[in-house]
């Protein structure tokens, strides 16, 4: 398929500015903490801070892999920070947080993936903001069991992983995972804690076909997750992997309905929907399932 070089309308949205949105800024700054929302300037940025929901990404901004479709640069990481736990909390607690999403680059030089880290900052934000809800959005730790159980241990409201793309594609959009691979994490996670929800998302325009996203939530529903996400692929820099279609407002309604009738508790699908855009509100809904 042609790369497609013109966003159409629906994805042209306003940057986010105001007071309150510079101070919140400044405040990350003076903590030195990254969140999603910024680096990957999130269309939605304005309304999800706004909704007090927010993704922060904890172990540094150095990552040992190198998708073809993320922004985040590649390289040797910096030692552990063991006080980023604490500042993700308190970061958290300043700007009266709802719903948090914590998230992080792979870190496969560390013999636990980051887990522990992952594990003491839900700790430590619960401590804070007991009301708050907190939604991991792990790696897939190289498939390692323990890891993963350190994270589940620490009681998120979601478990999320990524499959990022259908089976066929993944080894060439992503870098050293396998979708296999996640498939089992998110199988595993419902063994080992049944009661978390479980949730994956998938990016459209990387040149899957319809039929292999009705395969990807199949596959999704076989291992029982709970929350599905789809939402379209947008380019970061001319390096990184084209855009090969640009999927219609209806077309993404159609996939929710697809989703919905696979028995999904929630499924947000939509142009600018990321893995965490109405978080808050997909928490809810797996509560109430
Ligand atoms: Fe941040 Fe996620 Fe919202 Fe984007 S969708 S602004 S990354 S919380
Ligand atoms: Fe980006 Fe995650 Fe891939 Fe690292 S593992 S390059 S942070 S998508």
């Amino acid at each position: 398929t042609q790369p497609i070089e013109r966003k159409p309308d629906w994805l042209k949205i306003k940057l986010a500015t105001g007071d309150n949105f510079k101070e919140l800024k400044n405040m990350m700054r003076g903590k030195t903490l990254h969140t999603v929302c910024e680096e990957a300037k999130c269309p939605n940025i304005h309304e999800c801070w706004a909704n007090r929901t927010a993704t922060f990404m904890i172990l540094g901004d150095i990552c040992t892999r190198a998708c073809r479709f993320c922004a985040v640069k590649t390289g040797l990481p910096t030692e552990l920070d063991l006080g980023e736990p604490e500042r993700v909390a308190e970061a958290a607690e300043q700007m009266g947080l709802q719903h948090v999403v914590v998230t992080s680059v792979a870190r496969d030089d560390l013999a636990d993936g980051g887990a522990s880290i992952f594990a003491a900052t839900v700790t430590a934000i619960r401590k804070r903001l007991p009301m708050c809800s907190v939604e991991v959005l792990i790696p897939d730790f190289l498939g390692n069991e323990q890891s993963l159980r350190t994270v589940l241990e620490a009681k998120p409201d979601i478990l999320n992983h990524n499959v990022e793309t259908v089976e066929r594609l993944s080894d060439k959009v992503r870098a050293r995972a396998k979708y296999r691979r996640s498939l089992e994490l998110l199988e595993r996670s419902k063994k080992i804690a049944p009661s978390i929800p479980t949730k994956s998302s998938i990016m459209l325009g990387v040149g899957e076909e319809w039929n292999e996203i009705l395969q990807t939530m199949d596959d999704l529903r076989a291992v029982q997750c709970d929350i599905m996400t789809i939402g379209q692929y947008l380019q970061p820099t001319t390096s990184h992997l084209p855009v090969t279609a640009y999927y219609t407002p209806e077309q993404f309604a159609e996939l929710k309905g697809e989703g919905m009738q696979r028995g999904f508790n929630h499924v947000e699908s939509g142009p600018l929907v990321r893995s965490s855009y109405h978080a808050h509100e997909q928490v809810k809904s797996a509560q109430q399932a």
